[in-house]
């Protein structure tokens, strides 16, 4: 053999990340398998944060929040397809993850919100960075004062067993050889399938002509691979499109640009959805709109808070203007309209109340500092919610329901935490809990063999 040791990890994104660090604290030695050529997947392009309830940031920043909401409104969001067993082992070990990544010296303290949530749960880091490139290259840090082996541009093409238990990985590596890795366990941490529009046509046939905000390597592999050593799926035609993608570069445009107080406007001036409800629920308003785009609208103070907004900026996607009359006219939208929502929607922001739309969060000050910004944006495939079936020890289950020993997968690559619809912070939290997860109890088994 190429190389022994008690725990593969195959993908270096969140999940694979956390669970390589995890294993090797408990005692195992590990070796991640990374395809592209630099390390950090879709995770790399996560913006908006961590959700969690009942995380001390919280109480530091005076922010009542249960557990129990948190679960009420991830079910509800996920519209009751959510695996319960799963998602309760997600809400109750969101706090204590958030405090994992804060020992590692990964501090998600500042506080915002995504659709389909009532409290400022999202955890970002203070300095308003993205929290996806954030969250690597913190994790990175801590992969490289371990001497965890991270092998680049070498894929996993095939998982063996013997007995009924995990033996053995074939790698294609970095020169194009085979290499046999034996193993008593393996993690995979391969994330979803949105970049595969063959893979996502199949189950989704309805979005064969989206953009993709996914990286390259986001094709589904760890799903196949699993498959073939007898793993179950589960919600595979559940699919999140995301509501505000600029189509041209398929750039996401920040859940937490709507979270920090940016509306959203028709082609034509006007609000039409409450921006912060779940996103297949604002995805659905903007195909709706006639023309089925829509404008994100920020002011200057928006722009200072998040740094996401400059970039956007520096990539030339805003539309930029020094006021709402001005950016009217840019966007070719009648002045005393556009006026005129933004207005009305500064007096709701007054009172608190949106008698138009309903938005209840994210209402933090009028829109009224000037310059102001508008991106123009559509749906684009973003999640696979469906992926191989897990149990909360983040176990590999068979088409029986029966474990596959030493078969451990964590992360987007998994099925059912957000049954039919994810809420946005939730993916960053799934990834760090049942990355955790799936590091101690791989290293566990492992030990015990
Ligand atoms: P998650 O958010 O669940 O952690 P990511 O998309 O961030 O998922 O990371 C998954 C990583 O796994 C990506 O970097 C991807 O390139 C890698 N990957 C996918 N398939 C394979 C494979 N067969 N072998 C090695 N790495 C893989």
């Amino acid at each position: 053999d190429d190389k022994t040791c008690d725990v593969v990890v195959v993908g270096s994104g969140g999940a694979g990340l956390a669970a390589a660090i995890e294993a090797h604290d408990k005692g195992a030695s590990v070796v991640i398998i990374e395809k592209m050529p630099i390390a950090g997947g879709n995770t790399n392009k996560a913006s908006a944060g961590m959700n969690a309830a009942e995380t001390l940031f919280q109480q530091q920043a005076g922010i009542t929040d249960h557990k129990e909401w948190f679960y009420n409104e991830t079910l509800k969001g996920g519209k009751n397809k959510n695996n319960p067993e799963l998602l309760h082992y997600f809400v109750e070990h969101a706090p204590a993850a958030i405090n994992w990544l804060d020992a590692k010296g990964i501090r998600l303290n500042n506080l915002t919100t995504t659709g389909g949530m009532s409290v400022d749960r999202t955890h970002r880091p203070n300095n308003g960075a993205a929290v996806g490139g954030f969250l690597i290259s913190g994790l990175l840090k801590n992969i490289n004062e371990r001497g965890i082996e991270l092998m680049l541009d070498t894929s996993v093409t095939d998982i063996e067993l013997k007995d009924g238990r995990i033996n053995a990985v074939i790698v294609n590596d970095e020169d194009g050889n085979e290499q046999r890795i034996s193993t008593k366990a393996i993690i995979v941490a391969t994330g979803g399938f949105g970049a595969n529009a063959q893979m996502v046509t199949h189950y989704r046939p309805d979005l064969a002509n989206f953009v993709t905000t996914n990286h390259k390597g986001a094709t589904g592999s760890g799903i196949a691979l699993l498959q073939k050593i007898g793993a179950g799926t589960v919600d595979m035609n559940e699919i999140q499109i995301h509501p505000t993608v600029e189509q041209k570069t398929a750039y996401l445009i920040s859940e937490s640009i709507r979270g920090g107080g940016a509306i959203l406007v028709s082609r034509h001036g006007k609000r039409f959805v409450n921006e912060l409800d779940t996103r297949d629920k604002v995805s659905n308003s903007i195909i709706a709109l006639t023309d089925h785009y829509a404008y994100i609208l920020f002011d200057e103070q928006i722009r200072q808070e998040n740094k996401a907004a400059d970039t956007y900026i520096g990539k030339g996607l805003a539309v930029q203007a020094d006021s709402l009359v001005g950016l009217a006219e840019k966007l070719d939208i009648n002045p005393e309209t556009l006026s005129n929502t933004v207005e009305r929607y500064n007096r709701f922001v007054e009172q608190q109340h949106d008698e138009d739309f309903g938005r209840t969060t994210g209402m933090r000050h009028p829109l009224n500092q000037p310059s102001f910004y508008a991106i123009p944006i559509a749906p684009g495939i973003h999640h696979t919610m469906g992926g191989v079936t897990i149990n909360t020890n983040t176990e590999v289950l068979d088409t029986n329901a029966q474990v596959i020993k030493g078969a451990y997968a964590a992360g987007e690559v998994a099925g059912g935490v957000h049954g039919g619809n994810r809420i946005g912070g939730n993916a960053i939290a799934d990834i760090i809990i049942f990355g955790i997860q799936a590091g101690d109890q791989a290293a566990a088994y492992a030990k015990d063999l």
